[in-house]
């Protein structure tokens, strides 16, 4: 299959109604790998890089390495831009075949952030894009951006953010934190609350960590995406730490690649699978 348009994603998953993971990829071994995770499960998803991680891959190289990682999936697979910080990355990622785009204005005051993401909005809604924004910012460590406060979305906001600024997901903070974090205690009845008034379906960042059963209920109020990072970045690393560890002299690293591209492809298949268990 060819990558998956982001409007067409979201109605196949409310179609057969599944929860969409996005995966962060961070090179070629993890864009493999994703696609190969969702297409053992035969479960729709994303594969996601972020605006800091252009600084490594730019998003021509990996909308190659992702087109050619899904073109025998029979799954649904999209390719997202995850918290676009500027529109010159939101640009350069719609111009290199992005099918889904997030614009990250969250840090910026409620006016700026309206202004940032109605632009990128208007940008990609000319090419058929679909827009996810954030309203409300996270705890924990995104990338190298380190927000301590707690910051939670409030429901009040919501409607008119999301009328102003024209996206067609809206990221929520209720209580999700980035990063490895054992026991994140989801605001359910806030996620309730926002989903009364949001005209569109919602998104939880840092789902690594995030108990099934609370996903689950998340689904019943409106929850289409769920992002996983660090769950996937662990696997990475530890197929190396675990042979250097054996062997200080290791060195075999397409041996060690490959088997990294198995180890994270496990994780991405067990995730999809359990999120979508209900
Ligand atoms: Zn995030």
């Amino acid at each position: 299959m060819k990558l998956v348009n982001g409007y067409d994603l979201m109605n196949y998953a409310r179609k057969y109604q599944h929860v969409l993971p996005a995966f962060n990829t961070t090179n070629l071994e993890m864009t493999y790998a994703i696609a190969k995770g969702l297409m053992e499960a035969n479960l729709p998803g994303y594969i996601q890089i972020s605006s800091n991680n252009l600084r490594l891959s730019n998003p021509d190289v990996i909308a190659m390495i992702a087109r050619d990682a899904v073109k025998d999936a029979e799954t649904p697979i999209g390719l997202h831009l995850d918290h676009g910080k500027s529109f010159a990355d939101v640009k350069a990622c719609v111009d290199a075949g992005f099918t889904s785009i997030m614009v990250d204005a969250s840090h910026l005051p409620f006016e700026e952030n309206v202004r940032e993401s109605r632009r990128a909005a208007e940008y990609c809604h000319f090419y058929g894009i679909p827009v996810e924004v954030e309203l409300g910012a996270l705890q924990g460590k995104e990338e190298d951006v380190v927000n301590e406060e707690e910051c939670k979305t409030d429901p009040d906001m919501v409607a008119d953010f999301v009328e102003r600024t024209g996206c067609d997901v809206l990221a929520v903070s209720v209580g999700n934190v980035h990063g490895l974090c054992l026991n994140p205690r989801i605001d359910i009845p806030l996620l309730a609350r926002i989903h009364e008034v949001c005209p569109v379906p919602l998104v939880l960042h840092g789902g690594s960590g995030i108990p099934k059963e609370v996903i689950w209920e998340a689904k019943k109020h409106g929850l289409i995406k769920i992002n996983y990072g660090s769950d996937l970045r662990k696997a990475y690393i530890g197929t190396f730490g675990r042979a250097y560890e054996q062997n200080h002299n290791e060195h075999d690293v397409i041996h060690l690649s490959l088997e990294a591209v198995d180890d994270v492809a496990a994780k991405a298949r067990e995730l999809v699978t359990m999120i979508n268990e209900h």
